[in-house]
């Protein structure tokens, strides 16, 4: 089958591969129809975050089920479904408290999309079918009338917005949300979405990008252009709920130093360098709660389904380009903030 192999910076490739198999009783074989780019996918392409290769990119998927194992009991081929991109049980300890991503029963990290990035290597979404292993409880019926492209960023970037605001929101019902946009730029404005969708009273959006400080305008945020400066903006009021989707140590910074005393900041990234230059005596001194860590996918993709079943949250209003798979190449690294690949191989 043919399938989009990262070969290393700058070197993507559609490569013909082996076929994946049901291997496993439990195991789902998956057509992907509709593949968003993930705001990591750009990095990875160009190697600015180092990935070793090779390996199949895309692991942000909703698909098709074509085949079913023996111990498949609630899906048939023919059902479109939402794919998480992380593996999760859903049986083991930290998957029944909701640590998805933290399931005991597979290597830390392992994911759709992203190769051996976590030990295991489970073949990627921009490719012509995709195992899925434990289909019962990985897979999420897609409901009718729910377009795939609309859906496509649901298994990560969607649900990361949403739980950078959606924990905090309920312990503060109401209450004001900064988020300092940058380099995780989708998950950013998710996270604007969701926090005018939860009923924050009101949004603020930060960054020095021209395009999507008009998109967070157009969600309903205020918006203030950071013109680069982020080690001297300071803003009058300090938010109880701040999101880090900068990436880079200034944005987190000054994301840090925007969070009202007792309140929480969640960074979507481990920041662009393993030493990170974090305040963290000012940051005791004030009591900021600091969230770092990777979305629990598979536990909160089902909760932003349904508010998307609802009506409640459009996550297609970022989505600026939609792509067939025979241009993912050239779509990989385009500029917009979201991108959709739909499969014309079919
Ligand atoms: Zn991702
Ligand atoms: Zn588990």
């Amino acid at each position: 089958m043919r399938a989009l192999v990262f070969r290393g910076p700058m070197d993507l490739a559609w490569e013909e591969i082996d076929t994946p198999q049901l291997m496993e009783p439990r195991d789902a074989l998956v057509r992907p129809l509709a593949v968003a780019r993930c705001d990591l996918d750009p990095a990875i392409a160009i190697g600015l975050y180092p990935m070793p290769a090779p390996f199949v990119m895309g692991h942000e998927m909703v698909g098709e089920v074509v085949a079913t194992g023996d111990r498949v009991g609630g899906f048939s081929p023919g059902d479109r479904v939402i794919v998480p991109f992380q593996l999760s049980c859903m049986s083991c300890a930290p998957c029944s408290r909701g640590h998805t991503n933290a399931c005991e029963n597979v290597a830390s990290g392992t994911a759709f999309g992203l190769g051996p990035h976590g030990g295991v290597d489970l073949g990627g979404a921009l490719a012509e079918l995709v195992r899925v292993p434990w289909a019962d409880v990985m897979l999420i019926p897609l409901p009718p009338g729910i377009d795939p492209i609309a859906a496509a960023g649901i298994p990560d970037n969607v649900s990361d917005g949403f739980r950078c605001v959606a924990g905090p929101l309920e312990e503060r019902p109401g209450a004001p949300v900064l988020v300092v946009g940058g380099l995780a730029p989708s998950v950013g404005l998710y996270a604007v979405m969701s926090a005018r969708a939860l009923g924050s009273e009101r949004v603020v959006y930060v960054d020095d990008d021209a395009t999507r400080l008009e998109t967070a305008a157009s969600l309903g945020a205020e918006v203030i252009d950071a013109h680069g400066r982020w080690d001297s903006l300071k803003l009058e009021q300090r938010f109880p709920i701040v999101v880090d989707a900068n990436v880079l140590d200034a944005g987190r910074n000054f994301a840090l130093r925007s969070v009202e005393p007792c309140g929480v900041c969640t960074s979507v990234s481990g920041g662009a360098t393993s030493n990170a230059d974090v305040p963290l005596q000012a940051m005791y001194l004030k009591g900021v709660r600091y969230e770092i860590g990777r979305v629990h996918a598979c536990a909160t993709a089902r909760p932003v389904l349904d508010l998307v079943s609802n009506g409640v949250l459009d996550p297609s209003w970022l989505i600026d380009a939609v792509v067939p798979f025979s241009d993912a190449i050239e779509g990989m690294t385009m500029q917009a903030t979201k991108v959709v690949f739909v499969n014309d191989f079919v």
